[in-house]
C-alpha cells in the first residue's frame, strides 16, 4: 500500500498569531476527527517552523520547509539549510515548486542539487513538478512534466528515491480556482509512475507517493483523490482554513 500524504503550504501567509491559532485548530480538528492513516504535514514559512512543530506537540502530525538551500553552510545572505530545518524540527522539504522554479528562477540542475541535499540530510523532499496553461495547450504537457523528473530526480540512487514524494502541480491551476479534472490529474500521474518505472523498476514507481495540487478544496478532493494513481494533496489556500485543511485530510 502507497503512503498517502496530505501536505498544506502555507506560503509567505500569516502572522505569528494566525500560525499558532491555525496548527491548535488544525491539531484539535484533526485529533478528533482522523478516521485514516494519511500522512499530514504542514509547511509553516521559516520562522515559524519550530514554534509550529512545538504547538504540534505529540499528534500524528509533521512539519516541512518550504524550500531550502543546497549549501550546507557559509555566506548566502537570507538562505536557509538542511541541517537548520531539521534542527527546527522539519521532516519534509518542499523542493521546486512553481513559484520558486518562476519568480526565483530555479533551474532543473539546481533542483537536483536541492533534492540531493535534502536526503543527505534524512528530510524527504516533495519534489514538485508541473507544466504552465501554454504548454498544456501546446499538448506537450506529458513529456515537459517527464523530463522535469528525469532532470530533477533521475540522479537519485533506489535507496533515496525511496523516500521521495512526488507533487504534480499543474501551474495553471494553483490558486486559480481551476483545478485539473480527475481525469487530467489521473493520466498524468500515470505517466509520472510509468516514467519512474523505466528508471528505477516496477517496485519503487508502485511505492512512490504522486501527490497532486492545484486549487484543491474539500469540494473536490474526494474526486480527485480517488483516482488510483493520486496519493493524496500538496494543498495551498485551503490549508490556511483550519476547517477546509482538516476535510481535504479527511476526504483521503
Ligand atoms: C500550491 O501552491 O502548492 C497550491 C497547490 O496552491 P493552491 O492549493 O492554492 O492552488
Amino acid at each position: 500500500m502507497r503512503k498517502k500524504v496530505v501536505a498544506g503550504n502555507w506560503k509567505m501567509n500569516s502572522t505569528i498569531d494566525e500560525a499558532k491559532k491555525l496548527t491548535s485548530e488544525v491539531v484539535g480538528i484533526l485529533s478528533k476527527e482522523k478516521q485514516n492513516d494519511a500522512v499530514v504535514v504542514l509547511c509553516p514559512p521559516y520562522p515559524y517552523l519550530g514554534m509550529t512543530r512545538r504547538d504540534i506537540g505529540d499528534s500524528q502530525i509533521s512539519v516541512g520547509a518550504q524550500n531550502c538551500h543546497e549549501a550546507d553552510s557559509g555566506a548566502y545572505t537570507g538562505e536557509v539549510s538542511t541541517t537548520m530545518v531539521k534542527g527546527m524540527g522539519a521532516e519534509y522539504v518542499i523542493i521546486g515548486h512553481s513559484e520558486r522554479r518562476e519568480y526565483f528562477n530555479e533551474s532543473d540542475e539546481l533542483l537536483a542539487k536541492k533534492v540531493s541535499k535534502v536526503l543527505a540530510a534524512d528530510l524527504i523532499p516533495i519534489f514538485c513538478c508541473g507544466e504552465s496553461l501554454e504548454i498544456r495547450e501546446s499538448g506537450n504537457h506529458l513529456d515537459f512534466v517527464k523530463q522535469q523528473l528525469t532532470q530533477g530526480i533521475f540522479h537519485l540512487n533506489a535507496t533515496e528515491m525511496e523516500k521521495l514524494i512526488i507533487a504534480y502541480e499543474p501551474i495553471w491551476a494553483i490558486g486559480t480556482g481551476k483545478t485539473a479534472s480527475s481525469d487530467q490529474a489521473q493520466e498524468m500521474h500515470k505517466e509520472l509512475r510509468d516514467h519512474l518505472a523505466t528508471k528505477f523498476g516496477d517496485e519503487i514507481a508502485e511505492q512512490t507517493p504522486i501527490l497532486y495540487g492545484g486549487s484543491v478544496k474539500p469540494a473536490n478532493a474526494v474526486e480527485i483523490f480517488g483516482q488510483p494513481d493520486v496519493d493524496g494533496g500538496l494543498v495551498g489556500g485551503a490549508s490556511l482554513n483550519s476547517r477546509d485543511f482538516a476535510d481535504i485530510v479527511k476526504a483521503i
